[in-house]
C-alpha cells in the first residue's frame, strides 16, 4: 500500500438520527463515508473520510455494464458500557480480498482497510444505536470505475464504506420461517462466482425469491447448480440441519459462500462437543431423515439475523414441518451465545471481538 494517510473532511451539518424503534434495514445512512481510489500505476490512494454524499461517476464506468464489484457486510454493536465493538472484522477484509481476486479486482491492504472502517465507525459512533438488538451495519464495497465499454478488468476502482443504523432483526423473539426448495433456478455453480460476495449473485437470485413469495414463503433453499440434488444455502444465508443429534452443514464446494457466522457456529458447536460435520447433503437424505423423525432442527446463518430457524420446508409438493415449527434448542443456544458475545454480555473465549477506538485521524 502506497499512501496510508486518511484525509478528513468533516460534515458541516449533522443529519437527524432515526428513532431506534423505527429503524428499517439499509434506509438511513450516517454523516460520513470512507472512500479510496485505485488507478494504474498508483495503486490504492487518496484514502479519505468525507461527508456522506452521492458519487459523480462517468456513465461509461465499467461497473454499470459488466458488474465488476464486490461487497461485505458486518456490524458494530454497542455494549451496556457504551463501548462500540466489531465481530471478527478481519474475516470480512480477508473475504473481501478473496471475492476481489475472483472478480479481477486488485486487493486492498487488509490491516489498512480495517483501520479505515474503525476510524469511520469511531467518527460516526453516535449513530450506533443502543436499543436491544440494534446495531450499525457496515457496508464496505468496491466498484470498477474506468470509463470504458470494453470487456476487460477495469483499471480504476473505488473502495467505499458506508454505515447504516439497523433495527433488531427479531423484535418479538426469533421467528421461524417457511422455505421453498428451489428446483428451477440455481444461485451458483462450482467454478462460477458463488464463493464471492458480488452483486451479480444477488441479481440472479431475485427471481426465485419473488416467485416463492407469492406462495407465502420467506426464502428458497438453493440446491447445487449441476444435479439440483445437494443442498447449498438458504436465501442469502448458510444452512444447518440437526439430524439425529448431529449438526450438518454443506461443505464449502466452490459455489457456497463461506459465511463468517457459519464459521462461528461450527466453532461454537465444536466447543460444546456437539457433533458437527461439513459434508454433502442431498434433499433425498434430508427428506428421509424427516420421514424417520430424525430431522430435529434447521436454520440459516448470516450477519443480518445471526440465526434464522426454518419452520417448514416445501419440496416437490411435500411439506416438512421441523420441530413443530418452533425454534430448536441448539438454534436458540447458538443465537443467544453469538449475540451475547457481540453485545458484550458474554465472555469472548474465541477472541472474536474487536473494540473500536476513537483515535484522531492523521491529517496531511
Ligand atoms: C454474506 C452471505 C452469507 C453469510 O455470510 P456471513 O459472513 O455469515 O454474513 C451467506 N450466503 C451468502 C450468499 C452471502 O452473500
Amino acid at each position: 500500500m502506497e499512501d496510508k494517510t486518511i484525509r478528513l473532511q468533516l460534515s458541516e451539518t449533522k443529519k437527524e438520527k432515526p428513532n431506534s424503534d423505527q429503524l428499517i434495514f439499509g434506509r438511513a445512512f450516517t454523516d460520513h463515508m470512507f472512500v479510496m481510489d485505485y488507478s494504474d500505476p498508483l495503486g490504492w490512494h487518496n484514502a479519505s473520510i468525507v461527508p456522506y454524499q452521492p458519487l459523480m461517476i462517468d456513465p461509461s464506468s465499467m461497473i454499470f455494464h459488466y458488474g465488476q464489484s464486490v461487497f461485505e457486510g458486518l456490524k458494530a454493536f454497542r455494549t451496556e458500557d457504551g463501548d462500540v465493538q466489531l465481530f471478527r472484522p478481519e474475516k470480512n477484509l480477508e473475504r473481501l480480498n478473496r471475492s476481489s481476486d475472483r472478480l479481477c479486482i486488485p486487493p486492498i491492504d487488509e490491516e489498512f482497510g480495517l483501520k479505515a472502517i474503525k476510524q469511520l465507525v469511531a467518527m460516526d459512533k453516535d449513530w450506533v444505536p443502543d436499543a436491544d438488538g440494534t446495531s450499525l451495519y457496515i457496508r464496505p464495497f468496491i466498484i470498477s470505475t474506468e470509463p470504458y465499454l470494453g470487456v476487460a478488468p477495469s483499471r480504476n476502482y473505488k473502495f467505499i464504506v458506508i454505515l447504516s443504523p439497523v433495527g433488531a432483526y427479531y423484535k418479538e423473539g426469533i421467528n421461524p420461517v417457511k422455505i421453498a426448495v428451489e428446483n428451477k433456478y440455481v444461485r451458483a455453480v462450482k467454478g462460477g462466482t458463488g464463493e464471492a460476495k458480488t452483486g451479480g449473485n444477488y441479481a440472479a437470485s431475485l427471481k426465485a425469491q419473488e416467485d416463492v413469495a407469492k406462495g407465502g414463503f420467506a426464502q428458497v433453499l438453493w440446491l447445487d447448480g449441476v444435479e439440483q440434488k445437494y443442498i447449498e444455502e438458504v436465501g442469502s444465508m448458510n444452512v444447518f440441519f440437526k439430524i439425529n443429534g448431529e449438526v450438518v452443514t454443506p461443505k464449502l464446494n466452490g459455489s457456497i459462500l463461506a459465511g463468517i457466522t457459519r464459521d462461528s457456529v461450527i466453532e461454537l458447536l465444536k466447543h460444546w462437543n456437539i457433533p458437527v460435520s461439513e459434508r454433502r447433503i442431498s434433499m433425498d437424505e434430508l427428506y428421509q431423515a424427516h420421514q424417520e423423525g430424525l430431522l430435529e432442527e434447521a436454520f440459516g446463518s448470516g450477519t443480518a439475523a445471526v440465526i434464522s430457524p426454518i419452520a417448514q420446508l416445501s419440496w416437490e409438493g411435500k411439506d416438512m414441518v421441523i420441530n413443530g415449527g418452533k425454534t430448536g434448542e441448539v438454534s436458540q443456544k447458538v443465537y443467544d451465545t453469538i449475540t451475547g458475545i457481540q453485545y458484550g454480555k458474554l465472555e469472548d473465549p474465541f477472541n472474536w471481538i474487536e473494540k473500536v477506538e476513537a483515535k484522531s485521524a492523521v491529517k496531511q
